[in-house]
């Protein structure tokens, strides 16, 4: 049993913009502790809570400053927590802080950069390298990865699922045994081989993650996600299993209702994430507290799924992320007030060590084997299974005699062999029972004699009758029943498989989602193949179909939209870097494959030069009858040491490619998310601006480039994305907005030089007028609006130009918005394509206009 305190480290973000010095200070030159120093600046100090303290102190294991490096995080903070758990410790790392302090990127990584990755995959890396090493015993993983938001746990693990909002996932739901033992139901254990396998469920769960936030519920914000390890070993011929799970945490954000202060249901939901870590804030408490013998745990979700990691068996580690800026402050306190806490807490971890009955019955049947061997030894005789038939004629001959002999004295001798005995019994049961059913038999033969010869009354007959009568109606009676009943079940099962594409019948009834703790056993055994075969291959080829993105596809016009969308894009620079990072990494790997097969020819005629000669040598001796053969043949001896240099310069470049191999899977991964987000993003910005531009009345609704949407994303929170900083900024002025025309002829004026450009580059070569049978449609009075209508509503026409004096007419608005006729998009006749193509124009326009290219 290993007892220890919760080990505490803090970790300061790196300030965008250069700080006032003095805010903070880190002492790290006391005994193996340190210290973070937090300087209330003066005038913050003045109106500061309850005193006018002005600084404040507090002791963490070590304190990471703004320069710290993943690697150097991982090598002190999660190395030791990775190791234990190979032991076969449970172990957990969690991250608090406010958000935007870094716990996402501090846990999982920052999404741009491979040297950014954090703490899960270089653990993966780390314990894949490791049971790799480790020969001497057989290993087990698996994967789950749970998010909790509002009281309300998701697998984002499904590979059933292409989740667009969290309810779309499988809710895991808890379950606790007679014996306080947490399990959570429908959450999968997906098993991974392999350092690859693992991360790709990594991404597979931060895409769901990603892909379920919407900018109502920012999820990511607020809500809790779980990302677990489950190792299971054991040494070959042993019963002993050991199993131990690693929790890798990333807690919603710290910060206080009061202080973010927003309204309606933004409060309720904000006071609901802040009651779960409350509730946290108890359980810490109340563990830190010497004679407590209640723990609140119940109270929220993720303090019972972390019940072990908060005061139980299991070695825990709390990393509190710090953005220590001036504004920040009073929050970073809160987080250092919560951390020496939590750092009083003492656990007790234990080795997770169980015995596997299959593993007990195989040794079992083993013992007794050799045993009977023993026994044969001592006794000289083989032992077989059975008797013989020879055995068995003369044991039952014994006992017919002695069943026979009306000696009361007489005794049946068999000796001590058990399977003689046993057959006695046997034998003897037998006869009893054969003297039993010629009794029964002629007891019955009496019975229906009596029937035959003693006629029923009439009454009685007619009393039968009735009776037959009535359990005739029963039994169709119930037969009905059970015919509606059946159709009932039919109907539902129809009605849930239409609604939930029949996918999650059996889920809970599988053994495979119960039993994340301990105490479901053989879960994890008895299901690890059947997820291998079956689910690991679902989920693969889950992210596979949203890695070639055949999803959905998108119109012509929205594809131009999202072209100049990615343009605008921050994230674009990133995803354009790692792909020049890729292409890099793939020459070299390349490079690298092709010397890695030019080594290993070489050391191929090498082994051969070396056999031929060794061949040449034995001829030789043969020939000459020399004893020669035992010297050391210098030449040979040469050309072993140059084989065994390019042996070892094989093995350096193969495990170079290795790492190059791995490092080009996350690159892959990594610009797989930033598309996601991307497209995402986009979605969210086509669906805004076409609401916009249809309240075009007012001049704050003037529709918005892609860039200023970024610029207002980044703005509106504080989180991850919002970081994405524009590129370019751009003014854009109030434009009054025309009123909507309804009917729109498809021509287009020749209004910038540049939109045309940058269209025809995408769109197919110029063609003739398309006006003729699309204007036709635009004009025809007997349209539908609705057939207008693009999809997210017809966004309306945009602002005329400022210089604009007189109520836009028709054929000039058109022209305004929808450019030239000599510009090359073409129109496809179908009008829901061409409704996309005229939104984004307009858009385009809009776009155009504020930057100043459009002519007036
Ligand atoms: P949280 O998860 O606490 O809300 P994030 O991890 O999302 O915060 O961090 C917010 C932003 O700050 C992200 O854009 C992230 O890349 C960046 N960031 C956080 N910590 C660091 C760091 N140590 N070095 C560089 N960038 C960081
Ligand atoms: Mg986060």
């Amino acid at each position: 049993m290993v007892k220890q305190t919760i080990q505490i480290f803090a970790r300061v973000k790196p300030t965008s913009r250069k700080q006032p010095q003095g805010i903070y200070s880190v002492d790290e030159d006391e005994k193996s502790v340190a210290a973070l120093e937090i300087i209330l600046p003066r005038d913050l100090a003045e109106g500061f809570v309850n005193n006018k303290r002005e600084s404040y102190k507090f002791k963490f294991q070590k304190i990471f400053d703004q320069e710290s490096k993943q690697e150097a995080i991982f090598d002190t903070i999660a190395k030791p927590v990775a190791e234990s758990v190979l032991a076969g410790y449970n172990g957990t790392i969690f991250a608090y802080g406010q958000t935007g302090s870094g716990k996402t990127f501090t846990i999982t990584g920052g999404a741009e950069r491979y040297s950014d990755r954090g703490i899960i995959p270089r653990t993966l890396s780390y314990i894949f390298e490791q049971l790799q090493k480790d020969s001497r015993k057989m290993y087990t993983t698996h994967i789950s990865y749970l998010e909790i938001y509002n009281e309300c746990g998701y697998d984002l693990l499904d590979p059933r699922h292409e989740a667009s909002s969290l309810e779309d996932l499988p809710k895991v739901t808890i379950l606790e045994d007679p014996d306080q033992n947490i399990h959570l139901k429908n959450l999968s254990l997906q098993q991974a081989t392999t350092e690859e396998e693992a991360l790709n469920l990594l991404f597979l769960g931060d895409t769901n993650r990603m892909i379920a936030e919407t900018p109502m519920n920012q999820a990511s914000t607020r809500s809790h996600c779980i990302f677990t390890v489950h190792i299971s070993s054991k040494e070959p011929g042993s019963a002993v299993v050991r199993r131990a799970k690693l929790h890798l945490v990333d807690l919603a954000g710290s910060e206080r209702v009061a202080k973010t202060g927003v309204g309606g249901q933004l409060l309720t939901e904000a006071k609901y994430i802040n009651l779960s870590l409350h509730y946290l804030e108890q359980v810490i408490i109340a563990l830190a507290e010497k004679h407590r013998s209640h723990i609140p745990y119940r109270n929220s979700m993720m303090t019972n799924v972390l019940r072990d990691s908060l005061g139980g068996n299991c070695m825990t580690t709390m990393i509190a992320t710090l953005s220590l800026e001036k504004r920040n402050i009073e929050e970073s306190i809160s987080t250092c007030r919560f951390a020496q806490r939590v750092a009083l807490i003492k656990n007790e971890a234990v080795l997770n060590e169980e015995i596997d009955p299959r593993l007990t019955i195989i040794r079992l049947k083993k013992e007794i084997q050799e045993l009977k061997d023993e026994l044969a030894i001592v006794t000289g005789e083989q032992r077989t299974e059975e008797l013989t038939q020879v055995e068995l004629d003369k044991l039952e001959e014994h006992i017919r005699s002695f069943v026979e002999d009306q000696d009361p004295e007489s005794r049946l001798e068999v000796g001590s062999d058990m399977r003689k005995i046993h057959h006695c019994f046997c034998y003897l049961k037998k006869l009893l029972n054969e003297r039993k059913i010629p009794e029964k038999s002629e007891s019955s033969h009496e019975i229906k004699d009596q029937d035959g010869e003693v006629p029923l009354k009439e009454e009685e007959f007619k009393k039968l009758r009735d009776l037959l009568k009535q359990r005739d109606n029963e039994i169709n009676i119930l037969v009905n029943m059970l015919k509606k009943e059946k159709k009932k079940v039919q109907d539902m099962f129809n009605q849930q498989n239409t609604s939930r594409g029949g996918t999650r019948q059996s889920l809970s009834a599988s053994p495979l989602y119960v039993g994340l703790d301990d105490s479901s056993k053989a879960s994890i055994s008895s299901t690890s193949k059947l997820t291998q075969d079956g689910n690991s291959l679902d989920y693969r080829s889950a992210f596979q179909r949203r890695k070639t993105g055949k999803k959905e596809e998108m119109s012509l016009g929205r594809q131009e939209a999202f072209e100049i969308f990615k343009q605008d894009h921050a994230d674009s620079i990133t995803i354009e870097d790692n792909k020049q990072i890729l292409r890099q990494r793939f020459s070299e790997a390349k490079a690298l494959g092709e010397s890695i097969n030019e080594v290993r020819s070489k050391i191929g005629h090498l082994k051969e030069e070396i056999n031929q000669r060794q061949m040449q040598r034995v001829a030789l001796s043969i020939t000459d009858n020399a004893v020669g053969d035992q010297e050391l043949d210098p030449v040979e001896e040469k050309l072993r040491s140059k084989m065994e240099e390019e042996k070892k310069s094989y093995k350096k470049m193969f495990t170079h490619l290795k790492g190059l191999k791995v490092e080009i899977e996350h690159l892959q991964l990594l610009m797989e998310k930033a598309k996601v987000k991307l497209k995402k993003e986009f979605e969210v910005w086509w669906i805004e601006e076409a609401i916009n531009l249809q309240k075009k009345s007012l001049p704050e609704n003037s529709p918005r480039t892609p860039e200023s949407w970024h610029q207002q994303q980044s703005q509106s929170h504080v989180t991850n994305e919002s970081e994405l900083i524009s590129r370019k900024i751009m003014p854009s002025p109030p434009l009054p907005a025309p009123p909507p025309s309804r009917n729109q002829r498809t021509r287009f004026s020749n209004s910038s030089v540049e939109e045309s450009d940058l269209i025809s580059k995408k769109s197919p070569p110029p063609s003739p007028l398309p006006s003729r049978n699309s204007e036709n449609k635009f004009n025809n009075p007997n349209m539908e609006e609705s057939d207008l209508t693009p999809r997210n509503k017809v966004p309306s026409p945009p602002p005329p130009s400022r210089n604009q004096k007189n109520p836009p007419d028709r054929l000039y608005l058109e022209e305004r918005v929808l450019g030239s006729p000599s510009s090359s998009i073409p129109f496809t006749g179908d009008s829901q394509t061409d409704n996309d193509i005229l939104a984004f124009l307009k858009a385009r326009q809009n776009l155009l206009q504020k930057k100043g290219l459009a002519n007036s």
